[in-house]
C-alpha cells in the first residue's frame, strides 16, 4: 500500500507574513514594465534591496525564490540576474 504524504503548505510560505516588502508596493520590488529606463530600473531595486537588508525573512524568501526559479522581481535582496548567477554557481 502506497503511503501519501501530505504537503505542509503552510510551513513554507507562513515567513511571508514577516515580509518586510508587504508595507511597500509590489511595483518597487517588480517594476512597472520593460519600459522602465536602466537608470530608474537601478534606484528602484537599490531601494527594495534596502528594503530586503532590514527583512527578518530574507533568508527564507531567498530560499523561496531560488528553489521556485521565481523569473521577476527582487526577491530576498536579489534581483532575477544576481539570482540565475547564484544558481550557476552552486552547480
Ligand atoms: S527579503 Fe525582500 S522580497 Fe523577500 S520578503 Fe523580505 S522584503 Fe520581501
Amino acid at each position: 500500500m502506497r503511503e501519501t504524504v501530505l504537503h505542509d503548505v503552510t510551513s513554507e510560505t507562513e515567513w511571508r507574513e514577516q515580509a518586510g516588502c508587504r508595507a511597500y508596493p509590489p511595483i518597487l520590488f517588480f517594476g512597472a514594465d520593460d519600459s522602465e529606463p536602466q537608470s530608474e530600473r537601478r534606484i528602484r531595486e537599490d531601494e527594495a534591496k534596502q528594503v530586503c537588508a532590514g527583512c527578518l525573512v530574507r533568508q527564507e524568501c531567498l530560499a523561496y525564490a531560488l528553489s521556485t526559479r521565481e523569473a521577476y522581481g527582487i526577491w530576498g535582496g536579489l534581483t532575477e540576474v544576481e539570482r540565475r548567477v547564484h544558481l550557476r554557481k552552486r552547480i
